[in-house]
């Protein structure tokens, strides 16, 4: 039987801290076949992120011309910068049956879903257990000086306010159990019968060996 299937496009929000970045990691480690999707922006890198691996960093007017052009599958202004999905290499690991897997905001998960590849989303947002270990995670990654923390965690309400608009919310408290709940969530949404294009040939086949039986 042919087992080819679509890709899905595997969007995980949360507010900062939460702990997308590390889930993001994990999942990835679990199948690298799953293509990341490497966002746009205009912020400065943080120690230890590469251009071209974590984000290509863009000037403001560099990233405003991408937009223009139309190569952006969506993008919004977060904390002051500028983000967005490069388009292009999306459609191309869709078309060829590849996974997708975006850390983007609300804004993006929205304008996604509403793209031409919509139908092909899974969306899941991740919740903190309180809004003190959200804070906790924030100081322990060492990320972010005091003023940037102050500034996350006054847009984690806006982000948080989202959570109903998602396919799939997880409570990320145990981080082993709710990356073994994503990769399930992953499993599962993979034999969605739209995903699996293959499957109304093999049906044809079934039902023209039962008109052969004797
Ligand atoms: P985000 O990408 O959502 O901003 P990160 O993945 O960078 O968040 O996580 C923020 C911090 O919290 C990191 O130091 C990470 O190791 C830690 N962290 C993530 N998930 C958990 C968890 N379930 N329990 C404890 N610490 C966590
Ligand atoms: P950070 O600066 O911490 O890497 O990301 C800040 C926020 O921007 C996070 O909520 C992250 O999900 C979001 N983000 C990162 N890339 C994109 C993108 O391409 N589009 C949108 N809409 N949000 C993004």
């Amino acid at each position: 039987m042919s087992d080819t299937r679509r890709g899905l496009l595997i969007i995980l929000s949360s507010p900062s801290g939460a702990g997308k970045t590390t889930l993001t990691r994990r999942l990835r480690d679990w199948d690298p076949s799953i293509q990341f999707s490497v966002s746009a922006t205009t912020r400065a890198p943080r120690t230890g992120e590469e251009d071209g691996r974590d984000y290509h960093f863009l000037s403001e007017n560099a990233f405003k011309s991408s937009v223009t052009e139309g190569e952006m599958l969506e993008h919004a202004h977060v904390f002051g910068n500028f983000y967005g999905s490069p388009k292009g290499p999306v459609s191309e690991a869709i078309e060829a049956g590849r996974d997708v897997l975006f850390d983007v905001d609300w804004q993006g998960a929205q304008q996604i879903k509403n793209s031409s590849l919509g139908q092909h989303v899974l969306s899941v947002f991740f919740l903190p257990p309180s809004i003190k270990e959200l804070h906790r995670r924030l100081v322990s990654r060492g990320q972010d000086d005091a003023e940037t923390i102050a500034k996350r965690m006054l847009k984690s309400w806006d982000e948080i306010s989202h959570w109903d608009s998602y396919d799939y919310v997880l409570v990320n408290d145990d981080l082993d159990a709710t990356e073994a709940r994503l990769k399930s969530i992953v499993t599962a949404e993979r034999l969605r019968r739209s995903q699996q294009p293959g499957l109304l040939d093999h049906v044809r086949h079934l039902q023209s060996e039962f008109e052969d039986m004797p």
